[in-house]
């Protein structure tokens, strides 16, 4: 049977325009690109033309793009270039609800010396700029903010945060990973030093990323080895799986608006229909500057878990807020962050959406639902007088 698939910012069904794209060379064209043969040529002819509709995508010249395995290594490469090239600088600015692939890593140096500021988000997971203008210093060697929640789908403000960081004179990475694909980004206009996107976030196979760096911006490599990448990042290319992300980014850009409409209707009246039908529910997050796609849901006295379990049986995949701390039972950090009460963090549910998305499906939740978690509130340890009462209007 075919999943009912809500759980689009965990990973996403490869195009299959994408797929027919790169089957040749998964195939018949399996040629090193770096070899001197035009078998092998020929792949590299195909790789360039890959590279330069990414970079027309993007806004930003072909060489300032550095292909890569996932969003993940964009992450670290970015953060450790800083660090490498500039040795005197050893504080790190970035958010408490970036990814694992930024926090793990700042955790990580700072067990190894470096300093690092975590900024705060308000109940709504929203940033004040004041506080991060006041957290740059003198030895900052990065600032690495996030452009769109992966949990939450909250929208940071990134020409402002650019404009910010290009007048403090301080290099800026953003995680893109959620954002490329559903936000239109010129690189042309927004300033920033760095940028990380991942294939299989918008509907490319999963192994292949982009590493925007631009022009200007020292840069030490993360993978040492041959000259792939002008030197930059060894290894030899996954030339099928750039190939298809090529195809999925144009995709993308060409039917950014048409798409996003409508995954926003289907979206918002997912949102609606569960707020309307089950009381003690809300939104979490800033539901103006938001992507599309992304719906988290907090459902009180239940736990998350158990919702996902009961959906499963019917076919539906969403995700809890905690799916990266899973086998913990702390709610998710992003949550925790925004001040989420506990009742309501650890009843948490994303629904992430994607063009494939249909009527049907979002039907079949709102069918479904209510009586989940009327179910597991029935059964709920946390049950007291208070859910007896009525919906409130939060
Ligand atoms: C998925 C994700 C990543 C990690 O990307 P991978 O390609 O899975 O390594 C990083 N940041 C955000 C915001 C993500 O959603």
């Amino acid at each position: 049977m075919k999943p009912v698939y809500l759980d689009n910012n965990a990973t996403t069904m490869s195009a299959p325009e994408v797929v027919a794209e790169m089957l040749p060379y998964l195939s018949e064209f399996y040629g090193n690109p770096s070899s001197m043969h035009s078998f092998g040529g020929r792949v590299g002819l195909r790789l360039k033309q890959a590279r330069s509709d990414i970079a027309g995508t993007l806004g930003c010249q072909p060489d300032e793009i550095i292909f890569n395995s996932c969003g993940s290594e964009g992450d670290n490469t970015a953060i450790l270039s800083a660090l490498a090239a500039q040795p005197d600088k050893r504080h790190i600015v970035t958010t408490r609800v970036e990814h694992p692939a930024v926090l793990s890593l700042a955790r990580h140096l700072e067990e190894k010396g470096y300093e690092v500021t975590y900024l705060g988000v308000d109940e709504k997971g929203r940033l004040d700029m004041a506080e991060l203008g006041q957290a740059i210093r003198k030895d900052t060697a990065i600032v690495s903010i996030m452009y769109a929640n992966n949990e939450t789908g909250v929208i940071f403000p990134l020409p402002e945060i650019a404009a910010l960081c290009k007048a403090r004179g301080v290099l800026l990475h953003t995680d893109a990973v959620q954002a490329v694909g559903k936000i239109d980004i010129d690189l042309a206009k927004l300033p920033v030093s760095m940028l990380s996107l991942s294939g299989h976030k918008l509907h490319a196979p999963k192994g292949v990323g982009v590493l925007y760096v631009r022009k200007g911006t020292p840069f030490r490599p993360f993978l040492i080895g041959g000259h792939q990448e002008r030197g930059r990042r060894a290894g030899t290319e996954n030339a099928a799986g750039i190939i298809a992300l090529a195809k999925a980014m144009t995709l993308a850009k060409e039917h950014m608006v048409a798409e996003n409409t409508q995954v926003k209707a289907l979206r918002d009246r997912l949102e609606a229909g569960i707020l309307a039908a089950i009381p003690h529910s809300l939104v979490n997050g800033d539901t103006e500057h938001r992507l599309p796609n992304t719906s988290s849901i907090a459902f009180k006295f239940v736990e998350g878990e158990a919702i996902l379990l009961m959906l499963d049986q019917y076919g539906i995949c969403a995700s809890s807020g905690s799916a990266c701390t899973s086998g913990s039972l702390e709610p998710s950090h992003v949550l925790r962050a925004m001040g989420v009460p506990f009742t309501y963090a650890h009843g948490s549910i994303r629904f992430s959406l994607s063009r494939y998305t249909t009527d049907a499906e979002i039907d079949l939740v709102l069918e479904k639902l209510p009586g989940i978690i009327e179910t597991l509130r029935r059964m709920s340890p946390f049950r007291d007088e208070e859910a007896a009462k009525p919906a409130c209007t939060c």
